[in-house]
């Protein structure tokens, strides 16, 4: 009988493996990609934001700089359009 061995995330996820070995307790993962939120920095090394952006209307999550920028900023706008375009229209 041999205790369950649990997978290691290796090769790509060392971010992630950084992230979870650092001694901030408060990173959270892109509810969108799953890569680690990069934390905010003051000048003096301070961690003064962790949370990333809202990821709406994407889902509930929070997310990274990239995907807000490729991903939620664009449905954003594309439900904007939407809202004001008539169904008339078109
Ligand atoms: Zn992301």
């Amino acid at each position: 009988m041999s205790p369950p061995k649990k997978k290691r995330r290796t090769g790509k996820n060392t971010l992630f493996a950084r992230v979870m070995n650092s001694k901030s307790g408060d990173i959270r993962l892109c509810s969108i990609c799953e890569e680690p939120i990069k934390p905010l920095y003051t000048d003096e090394g301070v961690i003064y934001w962790y949370s990333g952006n809202n990821a709406q209307p994407i889902n509930d999550g929070r997310c990274c700089d990239q995907c807000n920028n490729t991903d939620v900023i664009p449905a954003r706008i594309e439900m904007r359009g939407n809202f004001f375009k008539s169904p008339e229209e078109n």
